[in-house]
């Protein structure tokens, strides 16, 4: 696929991407923090993404300490999804998000959301997110997550869409980095973490602004 308007899917990440970034390296400090305090040797997560410190933080204790494996587990979870909630309260999607949205059913093309956000939060920032995507998958949704390409795969395959036939957007270089690696087309947006620079290295066919661009297309 050589043009954005010929996908019959848009994959979207959501912070970042569909409402305001959550303070990832904040969260990051917090769960390191919490890990570092469990006895847990840095080079064991060192390079991972926040779940995946958790999970292989986890899988260190079950061997070495495992009556704090648990604890730990349950605690780093519910660490990160209280800081994902507070952040909820108060952010709100963007403003063309469901205008957006409606302007691609409209025009008969499939959506959906693939983060590694809980559900809740999601769904406390965009209340009706469900009627606006034809699909809408949460970290507590699925068994991989990106940029893991089964995460999307999951969605897509509920869509009926192959990845080849479908766009991936998103504000980070795992978004872009992951629809490349399934040979999607790739559009970086700048209301993020990413810059053009890392978007375009990771992958990205396209950098705009905003989502909101997008409305200006036509998908007719
Ligand atoms: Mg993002």
């Amino acid at each position: 696929m050589r043009d954005l308007v010929t996908a019959a899917a848009l994959v979207f990440d959501f912070d970042g991407t569909l409402a305001p970034n959550l303070d990832l390296p904040d969260m990051r400090r917090r769960v390191i923090a919490l890990t570092d305090a469990n006895g847990v040797p840095t080079q064991v997560f060192e390079r991972l993404h926040i779940v995946e410190v958790i999970e292989a933080a986890t899988e260190w204790l079950q061997e070495h300490d495992p009556s704090a494996a648990e604890t730990y587990h349950g605690k780093a979870h519910r660490l990160i999804t209280d800081i994902e909630l507070n952040a909820a309260s108060s952010t709100e999607p963007f403003p063309e998000v469901r205008a957006l949205a409606c302007t691609l059913r409209q025009s008969g093309r499939k959506t959906a959301v693939v983060t590694r956000n809980c559900s809740e939060a999601i769904r406390t920032i965009f209340p009706d997110i469900d009627d606006c995507f034809d699909s809408v998958l949460a970290r507590d949704d699925v068994p991989h997550l990106k940029p893991d390409p089964r995460h999307i795969v999951q969605a897509l395959d509920g869509l009926s869409v192959a990845p080849q036939l479908a766009a991936m957007i998103g504000d980070g270089g795992i978004d872009m980095h992951t629809g490349k690696t399934l040979d999607m087309y790739c559009v970086g947006v700048l209301t993020g973490s990413g810059d053009t620079d890392t978007l375009v290295s990771a992958g990205a066919d396209l950098v705009i602004a905003d989502v909101g661009r997008l409305v200006e297309l036509d998908w007719s």
